[in-house]
C-alpha cells in the first residue's frame, strides 16, 4: 500500500473502542495503521454457515459446534497439572470438552449458561469430546452476524485481544479504509483476473467461500512477488546503468591456445555456459552471473576460459575458494592448465600470501591470482583486477564478496555453486544476477551406489575397504568431529583414525586431514593421497567441498545422520568423478526421525537439484540459505514453497513491465515505482 494515503494511514489508536491498552496489544502484532490491518491475514477460516449439531458428531473428524455450557470443572491431574472437563449441549444431545493444563479456563472462562462456538477434532474420553478445542464465546447481548452464520477469519492473536475484536476491527477498516491503491498494473489485473485490491482484501478477510479467500490469497501473494521481482530486476538495471564495466577479448590468443590445450572435449552444458559468460565479457556492463552446476560437474574448466579471456584483454583476474584445500587444488589445475600457454598463475592463501608475491600481484605480474579469503585483506592490491571468480560462493558472506569486488572497478563477477538453488529461491534470492545451469555430467559417469550400513555390518564395510584398498581403489572416511568428545555421541576423525589403521586397516597406507593441521602438513597428505601414495584418507568435513580426486571411488561417511542432506550430497560428490562405479556408505543408525529422513532421501536421490527440492521441504524455506536473514522471507501471503507458479508469472510479468517502461513513468506503475525506488539489492 502506497503511503500517502491517509486513510490507511490512520493510526488504530484512533478507532471507536480503542485505548491505549488494546493499542499496545495491536502494536505487539505489527499493527499500527489501519493499512496494516488491512494486512493481517487469517490464520485460517471456520465455516460458521454449518455448524455442526451435537447428535450427528462422528470420531475423527474437524468439526466447528454452536453450545451452551452445562457445566466446568478444574480437574486436578498428577503433579501441577490441571483439566477443564467441560458439559456442553445444543437442542439436539451433548458432548464433552477437556482443556489441557489449563484448568482454570474452568473457573475464569466457562461459566454455566455460556454460549459460543467450539472447534476442533471429536475423539474419545468417557464419550465423544472435543479435545483442546478453539473456543470463542458470545457475548450476553446476542449474535453480532459479523461472528456468526458465516465464514469467518480467524487471526494470529496476543493474549490481550479477543478473535472478536480484532474480527471487529478489521470489519470497519475495510469499510473506512476509503479507495485502496492498485499495485498490480490494470493490464495485468485483466489477463489474470484479479480483482481490484479492496476487493480481494474484502474476500480475504470475509470470504463467501473458501475458495474465494484462496483466490484473494494468491492475488495478494502474486502482488508481493511482482513487488520483489520489480525491485530485484531494477537493483539489477540500475547497477548496470551506472558501471561501465570492463570489456574483455573473446578471440585473444589466450583463449586461442586454451581451446587447443583441453584434456577433453567439453559437454554441450559447459559450451552452452561458457557463450554466456562470453556474452557478459564482451558487453561494457559488468558480469554478474552465478553458475549452478551439481557437483562434479566441471564447473573449474568453465571458469578457465573467463580466466583466459580476461587475460587477453589485459586484466588481472582473482579466483577465490572457502578452504585453503581448494584454493591449493584450483592453484594446481589451473597452473598445469594455463601456464603452457604463458599465463601467470599465482596461489595466495593465509600461509603463502608473503610481501613478495603482494608486491607482484600489485605490480599486474600475476595473470591469475587464486586463494581463499586472503585475497580480500586490505593489504592485497592489484594493478587491475578485471574478473572474479567465487568459487562455492555460497561459503562467503555477501560482506566478504563485496570487499573482494571493491579491489578492483566494475569488475565482472562469476559466482559458481554446487548446492544447487530450487528454482524459486534462485529467483528470490539471486534474482538480481544472471543464472547458468551447468545441467550436465561430463560422459561416461556411473550414479554412485549408496547404502545405510547399521552398526552391526560395520566390521565388513573395513573389510571390504581392506580389500578394495589392496587392489588400488582409493577411499575417504569422514568423521564429524576431530577430537574425541565429551559426549562421545560422534565419532572423531582422530580416535578412529587410530583404531582403525593399527586393527581393520593395519598395513594399509592411510593419511589424516583435519583443519587443525598446517597449510604445508595439509598439503602433503593431500598430495599423498592425490597421487595414490595412500589410499584411505580419513577426514573431517574439509574435503566437503570441491575437493577433485577422480580416482576415489569409495566414500565413508560415519555418523552420517548427523549432516545436513546438502552437506551429505556434497561430501558424496568427492567420488564418483572419473569412470569407475563408486560407492558411498553411510554408516550409522539415526537417532532421530528427521536423520533417518536425510539418510533415506540421500539413498534415493543422485542428483544436487533433487536434493536441493527434499532438503527446502525438510527445513523451510526460512532457514535455508539464509533467506531469512535476507528478509526475504517476509511475505504476509505468498509462500515460497506453494506459489511457484505466482512467482514464475510475477517473474515474467516484471521483466516485461520493465521492457516497456524501464523507469516505471506511466501511471499504471506509479505504485510499483514507489514500493521499488529506493535502493535495496537483497542479495545479488
Ligand atoms: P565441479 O567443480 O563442478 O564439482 P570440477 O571442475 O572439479 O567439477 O570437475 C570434475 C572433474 O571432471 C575434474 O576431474 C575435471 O577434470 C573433469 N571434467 C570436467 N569437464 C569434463 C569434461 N567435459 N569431460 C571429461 N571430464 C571433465
Ligand atoms: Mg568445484
Amino acid at each position: 500500500m502506497s503511503p500517502g494515503e491517509t486513510a490507511l494511514n490512520r493510526p488504530l489508536s484512533t478507532m471507536p473502542g480503542i485505548g491505549p491498552k488494546r493499542t499496545a496489544a495491536l502494536e505487539k502484532l505489527g499493527l499500527r495503521m489501519l493499512g496494516d490491518l488491512l494486512l493481517h491475514l487469517p490464520r485460517r477460516y471456520e465455516d460458521r454457515r454449518a455448524v455442526t449439531p451435537l447428535a450427528e458428531l462422528k470420531e475423527g473428524e474437524i468439526a466447528t459446534i454452536q453450545a451452551e455450557v452445562v457445566s466446568a470443572r478444574n480437574v486436578r491431574l498428577h503433579g501441577r497439572m490441571s483439566l477443564a472437563v467441560l458439559r456442553l449441549k445444543d437442542a439436539t444431545g451433548e458432548i464433552g470438552a477437556t482443556f489441557f493444563g489449563r484448568g482454570f479456563l474452568a473457573n475464569s472462562t466457562f461459566a454455566k449458561g455460556a454460549r459460543g462456538f467450539f472447534s476442533g477434532e471429536v475423539s474419545q474420553y468417557k464419550g465423544l469430546c472435543l479435545k483442546n478445542p478453539e473456543y470463542e464465546l458470545l457475548t450476553e447481548e446476542g449474535d453480532d452476524p459479523l461472528h456468526t452464520g458465516r465464514i469467518v477469519p480467524v487471526y494470529p492473536l496476543t493474549e490481550d485481544l479477543q478473535q472478536r475484536l480484532l474480527r471487529r476491527l478489521v470489519w470497519d477498516a475495510l469499510a473506512e479504509s476509503g479507495p485502496v491503491p492498485e499495485v498490480i498494473p490494470e493490464t495485468l489485473r485483466g489477463t489474470h483476473g484479479f480483482v481490484p485490491q479492496r476487493e480481494a482484501l474484502g474476500h480475504l478477510h470475509f470470504p463467501a467461500s473458501l475458495d474465494s479467500a484462496e483466490r484473494a490469497r494468491m492475488q495478494l501473494a502474486y502482488q508481493e512477488l511482482l513487488v520483489l521481482q520489480v525491485r530485484l530486476l531494477r537493483d539489477r538495471m540500475h547497477r548496470r546503468g551506472e558501471e561501465p564495466g570492463n570489456r574483455h577479448v573473446i578471440n585473444g590468443p589466450f583463449l586461442r591456445a586454451l581451446g587447443h590445450a583441453l584434456p577433453f572435449q567439453l559437454t554441450a552444458a559447459q559450451e552452452k555456459v561458457i557463450s554466456e559468460i562470453f556474452k557478459d565479457l564482451v558487453d561494457a556492463r559488468p558480469m554478474l552471473r552465478l553458475i549452478q552446476g551439481d557437483v562434479g560437474s566441471g564447473k573449474t574448466i568453465v571458469a578457465a576460459h573467463a580466466l583466459a579471456a580476461a587475460a587477453d584483454g589485459g586484466y588481472q583476474s582473482a579466483m577465490m575458494a572457502p578452504t585453503e584445500i581448494l584454493a591449493e587444488q584450483h592453484f594446481r589445475t589451473l597452473r598445469d592448465l594455463l601456464a603452457p600457454l604463458n599465463l601467470r598463475v599465482e596461489l595466495l592463501s593465509g600461509s603463502t600470501g608473503t610481501a613478495a608475491l603482494r608486491r607482484s600481484v600489485a605490480t599486474g605480474d600475476p595473470h591469475v591470482v587464486v586463494g581463499t579469503h586472503a585475497l580480500f585483506q586490505e593489504k592485497v592490491q592489484f594493478n587491475n583486477l578485471g574478473l572474479i571468480v567465487v568459487d562455492e560462493q555460497h561459503r562467503f558472506g555477501v560482506m566478504q564478496r563485496e570487499r573482494l569486488r571493491q579491489k578492483g572497478s566494475n569488475p565482472d563477477i562469476l559466482h559458481m555453486t554446487a548446492t544447487p538453488i530450487p528454482r524459486t529461491l534462485a529467483l528470490t534470492l539471486y534474482g538480481g544476477m544472471d543464472l547458468s545451469l551447468l545441467d550436465e555430467l561430463p560422459p561416461g559417469r556411473l550414479p554412485i551406489k549408496t547404502a545405510r550400513v547399521p552398526e552391526g555390518k560395520v566390521a565388513d564395510l573395513y573389510r571390504y575397504l581392506r580389500d578394495q584398498s589392496e587392489s588400488g581403489r582409493q577411499s575417504y572416511v569422514v568423521c564429524p568431529l576431530i577430537d574425541i568428545s565429551d559426549t562421545r555421541e560422534m565419532k572423531s576423525v582422530l580416535e578412529h583414525f587410530a583404531d582403525l589403521e593399527s586393527g581393520p586397516l593395519a598395513g594399509v597406507a592411510c593419511g589424516l586431514l583435519h583443519g587443525k593441521l598446517d597449510a604445508g602438513e595439509k598439503d602433503r597428505v593431500m598430495g599423498d593421497f592425490k597421487e595414490g601414495r595412500t589410499k584411505v584418507l580419513f577426514s573431517t568435513t574439509v574435503i566437503e567441498v570441491g575437493l577433485d580426486v577422480p580416482a576415489a571411488t569409495i566414500m565413508v561417511i560415519e555418523d552420517a545422520w548427523q549432516f545436513g542432506l546438502t552437506q551429505l550430497h556434497q561430501l558424496r560428490g568427492r567420488v564418483g568423478r572419473g569412470s569407475e562405479q563408486s560407492h558411498c556408505f553411510l554408516v550409522g543408525t539415526p537417532r532421530t526421525k528427521e536423520g533417518r529422513t536425510r539418510l533415506d532421501v540421500l539413498c534415493r536421490n543422485n542428483s544436487g537439484f533433487d536434493i536441493a527440492e527434499e532438503d527446502l521441504k525438510l527445513r523451510g524455506p526460512g532457514e535455508f540459505y539464509g533467506l531469512r536473514q535476507a528478509g526475504l522471507t517476509d511475505f504476509k501471503a505468498a509462500d515460497l514453497l506453494r506459489d511457484v507458479r505466482l512467482l514464475d508469472q510475477a517473474r515474467r510479468d516484471a521483466e516485461s513491465i520493465l521492457d516497456r517502461d524501464p523507469d516505471l513513468a506511466h501511471p499504471e506503475h506509479q505504485a510499483l515505482a514507489v514500493l521499488t525506488g529506493h535502493q535495496d539489492a537483497a542479495l545479488a
